[in-house]
């Protein structure tokens, strides 16, 4: 049975891609049964006598889902954030990554309106996001200054853009996907509507790779996560939590934790650290009601 990729899901047709093209597939009524509904992103088996008359037999084991949009298997995430209107915000981004790893989604950080300030400010973010395992990119989506290093990330992977709203992410994907002609804020602006959210999403192929024409927003509580497991959503603590000298610590009062001694030393930014411990009493608190 040949295997492909769902890249886009309209009126009860699936269009699964895979080397030898697309195919126009419906579902069996067996998803109905089990209430699996295929996303696009889904890897499926598939049988298909023409391109017009498929039929997606199997979802295969997804990696991950997201809700909004509705999307499975994503390996990559261009975090988007502005420089300027509005400001980087690293708690933000901190919670963003610790959502990726959670995920086991791959983080590359953008940061964009780079034309907008003077980027002294952000080149040590960059070291510090940097030492801690992450690509930072500064950028312009605006003028195009850095988009072209983004392009390498795509490679044989399906990745999506997110970030909050008005950070520039429409306007990069537009760099990124010349074709696609998303709507931006000031095409909205003027046609006098919100952006339209009604369009379907789609997989476009992309050096390699996939990237979902959509912009993905991910609700950002940590429902899913369980604060004994917060430290290995920070890569950098997650590397040097072994030393620790008890089992279990969560680094935060603990003797002998090896991450209190690191960020005393330097070797781990401040901030992050800080970040991890008021992300994990939000989690103790949210478990209590
Ligand atoms: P989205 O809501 O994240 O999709 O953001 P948009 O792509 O619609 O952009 C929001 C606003 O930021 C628009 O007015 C864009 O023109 C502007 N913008 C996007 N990228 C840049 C940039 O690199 N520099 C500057 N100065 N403005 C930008
Ligand atoms: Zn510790």
């Amino acid at each position: 049975m040949a295997q492909g990729i769902i890249t886009k899901a309209i009126s009860g047709f699936y269009y699964v891609q895979n080397d030898t093209g697309v195919y126009q597939c419906r579902g069996r009524g067996l998803f109905r049964k089990k209430n699996i509904k295929p996303l696009v992103g889904d890897f499926v088996e598939f049988e298909a006598d023409n391109k017009e008359e498929g039929y997606v037999n199997q979802v295969l084991e997804r990696k991950n889902e997201l809700v909004r949009p509705p999307v499975a298997n994503i390996d990559q995430a261009f975090l988007v954030f502005s420089a300027q209107e509005p400001a980087l915000s690293t708690a933000m981004l901190d919670r963003f990554l610790v959502h990726m790893e959670a995920m086991d989604i791959e983080a590359v950080i953008v940061v964009n309106k780079m034309d907008l300030t003077t980027i002294d400010y952000l080149h040590s973010y960059k070291e510090e996001y940097e030492a801690a395992g992450y690509p930072f990119h500064i950028v312009s989506s605006r003028d195009g200054t850095g988009i072209d290093q983004l392009q390498k990330y795509l490679n044989n992977k399906l990745s999506m853009v997110t970030g909050e709203s008005g950070v520039g992410k429409s306007t990069l994907l537009n760099r990124l996907l010349p074709s696609l002609n998303l709507e931006t804020a000031e095409v909205s602006a003027r046609l006098k509507r919100g952006k339209h959210t009604t369009k379907h999403l789609e997989l476009i192929p992309c050096n390699n790779g996939f990237i979902a024409d959509t912009p993905g927003f991910s609700s950002l509580n940590f429902e899913k996560i369980d604060e004994d497991d917060l430290d290995i959503c920070f890569p950098e603590l997650k590397e040097i939590m072994p030393d620790c000298k008890f089992r279990g610590c969560t680094h935060r009062k603990e003797p002998g934790c090896a991450i209190k001694e690191a960020v005393e030393m330097g070797n781990i930014a401040e901030f992050r650290y800080e970040h991890y411990k008021q992300f994990f009493e939000e989690l103790v608190q949210q478990r209590r009601y």
